[in-house]
């Protein structure tokens, strides 16, 4: 089953204004910021404000509302960053054999050059 949510985690700390991070959008369920060790030119973490471990969890118990204002974040995030037009990658990693780092479920967004086809 999934582990219960750590608050210590390094997101919720971002969350709590606790550490910094480089935020690109904020609002009532979702915060956007760099992420510290970009793969990609663009390279962003979009996580929800709620206290989800991961999609699992967060599929499963967030309210409709979470779930809307969570996706609409990640697209406007990506259209405001110029990276619609060429196009980009969302991706989630779930639990350990999804090699998923930081409890607190986050999706990354990748663009700014061209990625290709999706390998594991
Ligand atoms: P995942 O959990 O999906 O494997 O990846 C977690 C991501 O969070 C990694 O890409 C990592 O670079 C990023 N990350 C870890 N700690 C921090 C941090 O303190 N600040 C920021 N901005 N990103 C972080």
């Amino acid at each position: 089953g999934l582990p219960p949510y750590d608050d210590s985690n390094v997101f919720a700390r971002i969350l709590r204004g606790e550490i910094p991070a480089t935020k690109v959008h904020e609002d009532d369920h979702a915060l956007a910021f760099r992420d510290i060790n970009p793969q990609t030119p663009v390279h962003v973490l979009v996580i929800p404000k709620g206290r989800y471990v991961s999609l699992a969890d967060f599929s499963a118990s967030a309210s409709e509302a979470e779930i809307a204002g969570f996706w609409r974040a990640v697209g406007k995030v990506a259209k405001d960053l110029g990276l619609e037009g060429a196009g980009y990658r969302v991706l989630t990693n779930m639990g350990e054999d999804g090699g998923q780092e930081v409890p607190h479920f986050h999706v990354h967004i990748f663009g700014g050059r061209r990625i290709g086809r999706m390998v594991p």
